[in-house]
């Protein structure tokens, strides 16, 4: 047993945020990080080494270990509030404009580009009005992009910097946090050991977020809904999408659907990019990213569906999980289809995929049929927003273009906090993906800065 100021729980953007954000105090505050997953330079997936799918590991190096989902994430730093997370929520929007520039320049002083795209105001106008006239809400927002290949360097850069600092471990999971009389005390490992501290940040990312939801039912948090987001990920050639992301770069189109009813949107657009398979505890889902120097001919992103679904159901995690595991009962993983296979009502297979005028990046993907595994609802609603952005950028509704299947989002479950992240039990704030006060790096980093300062504020003080 050991005492700590404060404990954090998992290294992603978030926990590493809130871990410089103490230590930059400079007031020598004792910190322990605790990571289920590897140091960045073993977080090696052995799919890639060993020619294989995928390995099943315990602990997928893709998402865990330092840097979290963001080690090989496509580094894309969304310099909006109205995108990438909730936290508008909990800090008024001035705040946030600052906080997220104050997040911002880290990443910058750890080693992100100094580029932005989409600072063109005459053209990103002039897009936003073209978006509207054809059912399409455009909302502008500023990227910074490291790109995948860089992502590791700035993360490393970062860990150099608390190496000193703070007490990391690596490769054990917490598995339960310790309150006494509705105040955080520490943490149980699956090891045995238990760690105590005054503070408790928990940063589990969406790999953790099942166990957080455990975590939160058992200590009598209160739970809010949070609806999942389902879809695909659309692959087409790079020119088709350039009036788009040459002017904003990631093109984020809102588009609400005419037979449903439904919010569907643009998600994670990679010019240049490739398609890539995620695996979140036993399924596999699509994803994408793109790197700074090497590029594809083609550009993806995700169409996702928000959807309310009816009473009495209170599951949205499980029916994503569900979705997801159909089609990877269907393709033995992700199934590939060219847009213009499902107009027809048929199948893709290998011969149609490679008559195609697109060249599939995700090769390992298997030609069939999506419309087995995702719902009527979902598929009109991708379909009827696919129609609209043909009209903004000529050749996406095209049959050749390829839908990948599927692309889940798991923001399950909120868990009641107060404007610092604070937990109804006292000193246990949760930030980033995990808690769903997130959705990318911005605001994930930004949410563990948002706890670090309350908690400076107390140390010392009657905790
Ligand atoms: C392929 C891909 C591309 C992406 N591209 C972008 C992008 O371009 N731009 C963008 O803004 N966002 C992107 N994202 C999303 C972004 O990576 C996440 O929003 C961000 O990493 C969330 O940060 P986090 O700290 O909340 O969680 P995570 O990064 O998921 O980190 C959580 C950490 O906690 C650890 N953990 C979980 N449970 C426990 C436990 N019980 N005990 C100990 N450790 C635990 C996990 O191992 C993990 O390392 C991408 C994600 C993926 C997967």
């Amino acid at each position: 047993m050991k005492n700590y100021d404060v404990i954090i729980v998992g290294a992603g953007p978030a926990g590493i945020f809130a871990a410089l954000e103490l230590v930059s105090s400079g007031r020598g505050i004792k910190i322990l990080l605790i990571e289920k997953g590897r140091e960045l330079e073993k977080r090696i997936c052995p799919s890639g080494t060993k020619g294989i799918f995928c390995n099943e590991c315990p602990q997928c190096s893709l998402l865990c270990g330092w840097g979290g989902a963001g080690a090989f994430s496509d580094g894309k730093l969304t310099l909006s509030k109205d995108t990438g997370g909730n936290l508008l929520r909990y800090i008024d929007s001035r705040a946030l404009d600052e906080l997220l520039k104050y997040v911002d320049d880290i990443y910058v002083k750890y080693g992100a580009p100094s580029k932005v795209y989409g600072d063109d105001a005459g053209k990103v106008e002039d897009l936003k009005r073209l978006a509207s006239a054809n059912g399409l809400t455009l909302i502008p927002s500023k990227i910074r992009h490291i790109g995948t290949d860089m992502c590791p360097s700035v993360l490393k850069n970062m860990k150099l910097a608390l190496n000193s600092n703070i007490d990391i471990i690596f490769s054990e999971d917490v598995t339960s946090i310790l309150f006494e009389k509705d105040k955080a005390v520490g943490v149980k490992t699956k090891g045995g050991d238990i760690f105590h501290s005054d503070f408790v940040v928990i940063a589990p990312g969406r790999e953790g977020a099942l166990w957080l939801e455990e975590q939160a039912r058992a200590m009598g948090l209160s739970l809010l809904k949070n609806p999942v987001d389902i879809g695909v990920r659309v692959e087409l050639p790079a020119d088709v999408m350039s009036p788009l992301t040459e002017v904003v770069y990631e093109p984020k189109l809102i588009f609400q659907s005419k037979t449903f009813n439904d919010r569907a949107r643009t998600f994670c657009v990679n010019p240049y990019g490739e398609v890539v398979k995620e695996y979140v505890k036993g399924i596999w889902t699509v994803n994408g990213h793109s790197y700074s120097k090497k590029k594809t001919e083609n550009t993806n992103f995700a169409i996702l569906v928000s959807t309310s679904f009816t009473e009495p159901f209170d599951e949205p995690h499980l029916y994503g999980r569900s979705i997801a595991y159909l089609t990877n009962l269907l393709g033995r993983g992700i199934i590939l289809q060219r847009l213009g296979d499902l107009h027809a009502g048929r199948r893709s297979n290998v011969k149609r995929i490679s008559d195609g005028r697109v060249k599939p990046t995700l090769s390992e993907a298997t030609p069939g049929d999506l419309s087995f595994a995702l719902p009527y609802r979902y598929v009109s609603d991708i379909l009827e927003m696919l129609e609209a952005m043909d009209k903004i950028a000529p050749g996406v509704n095209s049959d050749d273009t390829l839908l990948y299947g599927v692309e889940v989002k798991f923001y399950s479950r909120q868990i009641k906090l107060d404007s610092n992240l604070e937990t109804e039990i006292r000193n246990l704030f949760a930030v980033g993906d995990g808690a769903g006060v997130s959705r990318g790096l911005i605001q994930s980093s930004a949410s563990g800065v948002i706890a670090a300062r309350e908690i400076l504020g107390r140390i010392g003080t009657k905790a």
